[in-house]
C-alpha cells in the first residue's frame, strides 16, 4: 500500500508536527507500506523528503527534497494519506477538504469534525448540546476594525468585554485563541489590568477568543480510537511543571511528566472514559482523538476541556502511550488507523 505521511504545515505547531512524523515514520511496519513523506514548509510549499533523512525535526529536513508542483495529482497517486499535522491547515478540516476532493482515504477526522474540534468556541456549543460538563466561558470576537465584543448565545453583541468577563467568570481566568493548540495564544489572567492586553495577544492568533473560568485542575487525558465502534483508553495524568501546561512545559521542560493510569479515583476515570467517547461522538469524530479533562481539586467536579483530533505523536506523547497501555503498540496503531481510513 502506498502511504503518504504529511508533516510540517503552515501552523504555529509546525515544529511539533515534524517531531510527531519522525516517530510515525520510524514505527510504520515496512512490510505493510511503501512510505513517502511530504514536508509542507511554514510558507506552504510542498516537498517530497529524501529517503535518507529520517529526523524531520532536524534543520536539514529539506536536503535533497524534491519540490511538488502538481499537488492534486500527487495526492491522487497514493492509496492512503496520514496527515500528521497539528493546528491550522492540518487539524482544522482544511487539508481534509483537499483530501476529500482528491478522493483519497485519509487517517483521522473528516472535514466537519476536524473543524469543530479545532474551534474551541464552537466545540463548546456542541459538547454543551450533548450534556457534557464544561467550565463556564465567554466568547469574545475581535472584529475586523480591531474592536472586541462579547458574542452571546443568542448572537447579540456586548461591547463591555471586561465587565462581562468579570461578572460571568471572574478571575483568575484563561484567555485562549479559539483555533489553536500546544497552548499557543493561551494565557492565564489573574489581574484585571492584564485582561485587555492578553485579549489583544490572543487576538494576534485568532479573531475568535474563548475566555474560561480558571480551574484549580488535575489534568487528565483519554485516548479514543474508532469510527462507529469507539474504544477508550485508560486515563492518563499530566504533571505539568510550572503554573499551567504551557508550550514550554509541554515540549521543553524536562520536569513535566505524565503518568498512566492517573492517580485519581476509579469513579473519576470511569466518568472520563464514558465522556470521552460521548464527546467524540458529539462531533461525529472519525479515527482518533485525545480528549482532555480537568478534575477540579476544590469541588471534585470533572469538566471536559477540549478534544484534539490530531494529537501529538512523539514516542513520549500521551496518545500513543495510552494506546500502548491498552496493548496497541504504535506499529499496530498505525495499521488500525489506516484500516479505519478505508471505512468511508
Ligand atoms: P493542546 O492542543 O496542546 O492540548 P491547546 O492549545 O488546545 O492545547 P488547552 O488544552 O485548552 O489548549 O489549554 C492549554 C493548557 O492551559 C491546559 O492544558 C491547562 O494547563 C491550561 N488551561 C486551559 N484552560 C484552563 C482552565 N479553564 N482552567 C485551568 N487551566 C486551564
Ligand atoms: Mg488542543
Ligand atoms: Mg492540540
Ligand atoms: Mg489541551
Amino acid at each position: 500500500m502506498k502511504l503518504l505521511l504529511i508533516c510540517g504545515g503552515m501552523s504555529t505547531e509546525h515544529s511539533i508536527s515534524r517531531m510527531s512524523c519522525t516517530n510515525i515514520r520510524k514505527q510504520v511496519n515496512p512490510e505493510h507500506y511503501d512510505v513517502t513523506v511530504l514536508g509542507i514548509t511554514k510558507e506552504g510549499d510542498w516537498y517530497i523528503l529524501d529517503q535518507n533523512v529520517t529526523d524531520y525535526s532536524s534543520e536539514n529536513w529539506l536536503d535533497h527534497a524534491q519540490v511538488v508542483t502538481e499537488t492534486f495529482a500527487f495526492l491522487k497517486s497514493f492509496d492512503c494519506v496520514f496527515p500528521v499535522l497539528h493546528g491550522m491547515y492540518g487539524e482544522d478540516g482544511t487539508i481534509q477538504g483537499l483530501l476529500e476532493m482528491a478522493n483519497v482515504p485519509y487517517v483521522g477526522c473528516r472535514v466537519f469534525d476536524s473543524a469543530a474540534a479545532m474551534d474551541k468556541v464552537m466545540a463548546k456549543k456542541l459538547f454543551n448540546a450533548a450534556g457534557i460538563k464544561q467550565t463556564p466561558s465567554v466568547y469574545v470576537k475581535k472584529q475586523f476594525d480591531g474592536k472586541f465584543v462579547v458574542v452571546n448565545d443568542d448572537t447579540t453583541e456586548d461591547e463591555n468585554v471586561k465587565d462581562v468577563i468579570l461578572k460571568t467568570i471572574g478571575l483568575p481566568c484563561f484567555i485562549k485563541a479559539s483555533r489553536s493548540g500546544s497552548s499557543v495564544g493561551c494565557y492565564k489572567v489573574s489581574e484585571v489590568s492584564e485582561l485587555m492586553p492578553r485579549l489583544q495577544e490572543a487576538g494576534q492568533y485568532d479573531s475568535k477568543i474563548l475566555c474560561e473560568k480558571a480551574i484549580n485542575a488535575t489534568e487528565l487525558e483519554c485516548a479514543v480510537l474508532g469510527n462507529d465502534d469507539v474504544i477508550a483508553s485508560r486515563v492518563g495524568q499530566i504533571l505539568p511543571h510550572g503554573e499551567f501546561y504551557t508550550f514550554e512545559s509541554k515540549y521543553e521542560d524536562e520536569q513535566s511528566a505524565t503518568c498512566i493510569p492517573a492517580r485519581v479515583a476509579q469513579s473519576v476515570q470511569d466518568y472520563i472514559r464514558e465522556n470521552a467517547v460521548k464527546a467524540f461522538k458529539a462531533l461525529d469524530g472519525h479515527g482518533l482523538a485525545r480528549c482532555d479533562f480537568f478534575l477540579d481539586q476544590d469541588t471534585n467536579e470533572v469538566y471536559l476541556n477540549e478534544i484534539n483530533t490530531l494529537p501529538g505523536f512523539t514516542n513520549i506523547s500521551m496518545y500513543p502511550q495510552l494506546m500502548k497501555d491498552l496493548g496497541i503498540d504504535t506499529p499496530e496503531l498505525i495499521d488500525r488507523l489506516v484500516a479505519l481510513a478505508f471505512e468511508r
